[in-house]
């Protein structure tokens, strides 16, 4: 696949419609936008990071580690994992063109459909789920998730969890879980060629194999197939009305190596419509710098924030080997395969209170991260 993002100097002053992000959010949005024939231009802070560019070594894991705390920013604004680290609640996001898709753990399951009855749901996301079905099925259309497959199912860590879920007395919950992965060498449902997973275990630092199914792999070369344009390193200070109120005017600026965001003078494109697709945390600080600007906002911005819930616990010295580091700076059969970061389930979600449902799932470090514990 050739690179999707184009030159900074080949960017208009005005689009029908200009995409902050290039997460799940964002590049679905640029691909629906663009199929609907609009002029789409997709502003993403990060870089473009093509198979073979993403770390291997636990030098190079730490090259794209950026912290961003209360006192300063450390490491590079372009690094492809960014924590934020705060006082009661830290968070991982990916920064690069696709978003966190780039560094997840591909499982893609979907929420017990209680969850839909939450009042702190839009009544008319709540009362429609005809509409939510074709979303969830467009959506598996292009991400075509499935389960592992019969290569990968005596995977050391996938028949642990299996004895663990005997152990528990769950071993009718226990299942494979569909997965963002290609196992066969193939075109996807964007006409992009990928590549069959090789197990390495390393998708949590970035796919180097095209195997993960990232939207740097399917909604963002749909989007430039339909004639969006994309720009990477473009990191959106705010949006305000234009001075004629006519249309939206979005500030940003260019994010290079060894300098700081946000400190020089905006660059500003205009669009009619914006779509703030720059993840929980990105799309609030963005609106909160941007009301700083005049922009009229909701006085619940920024509050009411919850992780997503996911407990992680690791266990060494265990009396089965589990093989659940990555390959890293591994070549390809010198140590078996890992596996994608997560292949297992057990699931025990259908309890009377939906609060109360949980699932556990095994799970692999990618090898720059994981090194360091072996
Ligand atoms: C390690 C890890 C594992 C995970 N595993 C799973 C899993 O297995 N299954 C699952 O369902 N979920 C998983 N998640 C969660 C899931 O990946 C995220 O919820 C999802 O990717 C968020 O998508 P998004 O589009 O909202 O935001 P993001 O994907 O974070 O996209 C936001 C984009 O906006 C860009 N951006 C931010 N600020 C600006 C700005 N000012 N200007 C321009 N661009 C900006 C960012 O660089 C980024 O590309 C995981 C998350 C992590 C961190
Ligand atoms: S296990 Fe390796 S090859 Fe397979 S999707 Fe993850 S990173 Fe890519």
């Amino acid at each position: 696949m050739n690179r999707l993002s184009s030159a900074v100097t080949a960017m208009k002053s005005h689009y029908e419609v200009v995409v902050i992000g290039s997460g799940y959010g964002g590049a679905i949005a640029a691909s629906r936008m663009a199929r609907a024939g609009r002029s789409v231009c997709v502003l993403e802070r990060g870089r473009e990071f093509m198979a073979g560019e993403f770390p291997r070594t636990p030098f190079q894991g730490a090259e794209q580690m950026q912290y961003n705390t209360a006192l300063a920013q450390i490491g590079s604004p372009l690094a492809l994992l960014e924590v934020h680290v705060n006082d009661d609640v830290n968070a991982v996001v990916g920064c690069g063109l696709g978003g966190t898709s780039l560094i997840n753990a591909n499982v893609a399951l979907k929420v017990d459909p209680r969850l839909w009855d939450d009042v702190r749901w839009p009544a008319a996301l709540r009362g429609d789920q005809a509409g939510r079905d074709k979303g969830y099925q467009r959506a598996w259309d292009m991400l075509e998730p499935s389960p592992v497959p019969g290569r990968f199912r005596k995977l050391p860590k996938l028949v642990a969890l299996g004895k663990s879920a005997e152990a528990l007395g769950m071993a009718d919950r226990f299942s494979t879980p569909p997965v963002t992965v290609t196992f066969e060498d193939r075109t996807n449902a964007a006409g992009v060629a990928q590549k069959a997973c090789v197990g390495c275990g390393d998708c949590n630092s970035g796919c180097n194999y095209d195997a993960k199914n990232s939207t740097h792999m399917n909604y963002l070369p749909d989007a430039v197939a339909h004639g969006a344009q994309i720009f990477t390193g473009a990191a959106v200070h705010s949006v305000v009305r234009s001075a004629d109120k006519q249309k939206w005017q979005v500030a940003y600026q260019l994010v290079r190596l060894g300098r700081e965001s946000y400190d020089a003078p905006d660059l500003f494109v205009t669009a009619d419509i914006v779509i703030v697709s720059a993840g929980t945390i990105g799309s609030s600080a963005l609106l909160l710098r941007s009301r700083n600007e005049g922009l009229s906002v909701s006085a619940m911005l920024g509050k009411r924030f919850t992780g997503n819930g996911d407990v992680l616990a690791f266990a060494y010295n265990t009396d089965d080997v589990i093989n659940g580091v990555g390959w890293g700076a591994h070549v390809e059969r010198e140590i078996p395969p890992v596996g994608p970061t997560i292949t297992g389930l057990i699931d025990h979600r259908d309890t009377a209170d939906v609060r109360d449902g949980f699932v556990i799932e095994e799970g692999s470090l990618a090898g720059p991260v994981g090194a360091a514990l072996v």
